[in-house]
C-alpha cells in the first residue's frame, strides 16, 4: 500500500496539513485541507500530479473535524458524487461548524470564563467556522475504534486516540507499523488536549488530558526480542489500559501475521522480556511498587513464577543458550551486580551466583555461545566475565558510550547499541578481543537518546528487531542481510 502525504496550506500559524492520498480501490482521502480557494487549488494540483481528480475519489476519512483537516470534505465529495465521508462519532458534536454552542458555553461558564469572554471566542470562531462546510448528521459514516478500512492490497486499522479532540482517530498500518495520527502527536507544538463538552453528555466536561495521556500510551511498545525461530516478536506495550505488559505478535516472512497477544496481566509493570532458546518461556523484568524483580512466563500462556527475591531491583534477563540459566543486572543500593540463577522448567532451580560486584551500574548481560562467559556494559564500556568467577572482568572497548549487548548464539559474533562518538544510538559488530568495531551494512537508527537503545537479532542474523522512537516507540522489522 503506497501512503502519498500531500502538504496542504492553512491560513493558521501553524502551517501546512497533511493530507495523504492512498491510490488503490477504493480511491481514499485521509483528510483534505481547510476550505480556502488556495488549498482546494493546492490539493487539486497535488491530486492531478499523482494522476487524481476530486471526481476519482471513493472515501474521505478524517482524523478529526477541525477545519484545517476537515474543510473540503464538502467540496470534494460533491464533485466526486459517490465518496463517502468517515469520522468518529464524537466529532459530530461539532463537526462542520456546528459548534455546539450551548453546550460549549454552559461548560466555560460553568468552569468560570467571564461571559465577555467568551462571547470574544465565539466571534473568533465564527471566521474559523468560515473554513469547512456544514454537512448533515447523514452526510458520514462513523469511524470506530478497531476497525479496518479495507484497500485493494491491505488494511489500515482505525484507532480511536482521542485527546486532541473527543473523536480523533489514527489510522495504523500493521504491515510495517506506519501510523496516521493527525493531531494527536505534534511535532514541535502540544496537541492542545483542550476544554470540550462529553461527547456521551455535554452538560460534562470530557476528560481530554487524561483521554491523551491513554491515547499516546496506546501506541508505545519498546524492548523488543525475537522468538528463537524468528516467528514471533515479544515486546513490553502499555496499548491495553495504560499499563506496561509482555506481549507476543506473531511473525510470517518478517511482518506481522495476526493480532497481538497479550501475555502479563498482573499488578505492577512488565518489562525487558527475554526468550529462552527453546522458545518455551519468556524472563522478564516485575515493577512492583519499588520492587524489580525477574519472572518467568510459559509462551503460551499460564501462570508466570518468580525467581529472584529480596529487595535488589533486577533487570535485563538473559538465558544461557542451554536455557539452564537465567543472567540479569542488579542494584543494591550503592552496589550494582551482574547475577544469575540455575532455572528448570520455568522455575529457579538452586542458588544465586554473583559474577561482577561493584560501584559502577552493571547492565545488559549476554552470554557467550558455550555459556562459560558473560559480555555486559558497564560505564559505556563492553565488559566481559567468565561466569565461575576464576578472572578478573576484562574490558574489551575503548570509549563509545555502549547501551546494550547481545552475544549472537549461532555466529558467536557480539552485537553492541551505542552512540560511538556520534549523536544517534546505532548497532555494530564488536570485535571480541580488540573491541574493533564494524558498522552494520545498511543504516538502522534506533534513536538519539538513551531511551531507545534495545535491540535484538536472529541466530542467523538475518532479522533485527529493535523500537524507534520515530512519532512514539513502534517496533521494526528490518532483514539485516539478503536471505540465501
Ligand atoms: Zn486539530
Amino acid at each position: 500500500m503506497k501512503i502519498i502525504p500531500l502538504s496542504i496550506p492553512t491560513p493558521f500559524y501553524v502551517g501546512d496539513v497533511n493530507v495523504y492520498l492512498i491510490k488503490e480501490d477504493p480511491l481514499t482521502l485521509i483528510d483534505v485541507g481547510p476550505k480556502t480557494p488556495e488549498a482546494a487549488a493546492a490539493l487539486r494540483d497535488k491530486l492531478a500530479r499523482n494522476g487524481v481528480q476530486f471526481s476519482d475519489v471513493r472515501r474521505i476519512v478524517l482524523t478529526h473535524a477541525h477545519e484545517d483537516h476537515c474543510g473540503l470534505a464538502k467540496q470534494v465529495r460533491d464533485e466526486a458524487k459517490n465518496a463517502e465521508i468517515l469520522v468518529h462519532d464524537w466529532e459530530t458534536g461539532h463537526l462542520f461548524g456546528r459548534l455546539a454552542h450551548e453546550d460549549h458555553r454552559n461548560l466555560m461558564l460553568r468552569s468560570g470564563v467571564p461571559e465577555q469572554a467568551f462571547n470574544e471566542m465565539q466571534d473568533l470562531y465564527a471566521n474559523i467556522s468560515l473554513l469547512t462546510d456544514s454537512l448533515a448528521d447523514g452526510d458520514f459514516r462513523p469511524l470506530n475504534d478497531e476497525m479496518e478500512l479495507e484497500f485493494e492490497s491491505g488494511s489500515l486499522r482505525v484507532l480511536h486516540t482521542p485527546g486532541h479532540t473527543p473523536g480523533s482517530c489514527s489510522f495504523v498500518r500493521e504491515a510495517d507499523r506506519t501510523i496516521i495520527c493527525g493531531d494527536c502527536v505534534l511535532k514541535r507544538i502540544t496537541p492542545n488536549p483542550i476544554l470540550a463538552p462529553d461527547p456521551i453528555d455535554p452538560t460534562k466536561r470530557f476528560r481530554s488530558l487524561a483521554e491523551y495521556l491513554v491515547s499516546l500510551a496506546k501506541i508505545r511498545e519498546f524492548k523488543p526480542t525475537l522468538a528463537p525461530d524468528g516467528h514471533a516478536v515479544a515486546f513490553a506495550s502499555d496499548r491495553w489500559n495504560g499499563r506496561l505488559d509482555i506481549w507476543v505478535q506473531p511473525l510470517k516472512n518478517d511482518t506481522p501475521d495476526g493480532l497481538a497477544l497479550r501475555l502479563t496481566d498482573h499488578p505492577g509493570l512488565a518489562n525487558y522480556p527475554a526468550y529462552s532458546p527453546d522458545g518455551r518461556w519468556i524472563a522478564y523484568s516485575r515493577v512492583e511498587g519499588d520492587r524489580r524483580s525477574i519472572w518467568i512466563i510459559p509462551t503460551r500462556g499460564g501462570m508466570p513464577a518468580q525467581i529472584t527475591e529480596g529487595p535488589a531491583a533486577r533487570f535485563h534477563p538473559s538465558w544461557s543458550p542451554d536455557g539452564s540459566r537465567v543472567a540479569f543486572g542488579a542494584q543494591d543500593g550503592g552496589t550494582y551486580q551482574v547475577q544469575f540463577v540455575p532455572v528448570a522448567e520455568g522455575r529457579r532451580a538452586g542458588p544465586l551466583t554473583t559474577v561482577v560486584s561493584g560501584p559502577k551500574l552493571s547492565v545488559s548481560p549476554a552470554w557467550s555461545p558455550d555459556g562459560s562467559e558473560l559480555a555486559y556494559v558497564s560505564a559505556g564500556e563492553i565488559w566481559r566475565v567468565g561466569v565461575d568467577g576464576a578472572r578478573d572482568p576484562r574490558r574489551i572497548t575503548p570509549g563509545a558510550r555502549i547501551e546494550r549487548v547481545r552475544w549472537n548464539r549461532v555466529s558467536g559474533r557480539l552485537f553492541a547499541s551505542g552512540f560511538w562518538g556520534g549523536d544517534r544510538v546505532t548497532i555494530r559488530a564488536v570485535d571480541l578481543t580488540t573491541g574493533a568495531t564494524v558498522p552494520l551494512p545498511f543504516a538502522a537508527i534506533l534513536g538519539q537518546t538513551d531511551t531507545n537503545v534495545d535491540f535484538d537479532m536472529s541466530g542467523n542474523e538475518q532479522l533485527l528487531v529493535f523500537d524507534r522512537e520515530a512519532l512514539r516507540g513502534a517496533i521494526w522489522v528490518l532483514e539485516s542481510k539478503p536471505r540465501p
